[in-house]
């Protein structure tokens, strides 16, 4: 997958749909190795973008998460990001 730099435009990784319609939230890789839900979309590292937690989850399943990212993510990891993302997604839709 090719990466555009800046402010291209940004498709979730799960069903490949672009920003627009909904927003997407951010996946880094950090400096560490460690995968996390960027609330900000500012940090700096690797990142990947996610339209819904089922996407999240399904991309994970595909190891598409893995491959944008090119870092492994543990079972344990990857609930923690599903449960950031499930909270983020849920004050979406109370907004
Ligand atoms: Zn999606």
């Amino acid at each position: 997958m090719v990466e555009p730099k800046g402010k291209g435009v940004r498709t979730c990784i799960g069903c490949r749909c672009q920003s627009g319609k909904r927003d997407l939230k951010r996946i880094v890789r950090c400096s560490d190795g460690s995968v996390r839900y960027d609330a900000t979309g500012r940090l700096p590292g690797r990142g990947a973008y996610v339209c819904s937690v089922e996407c999240m989850n399904a991309a994970l399943k595909a190891k598409k998460l893995q491959g944008a990212l090119k870092v492994a993510v543990s079972s344990e990891n990857a609930a923690a990001i599903a449960e950031e993302l499930g909270k983020a997604f849920a004050e979406d839709e109370g907004r």
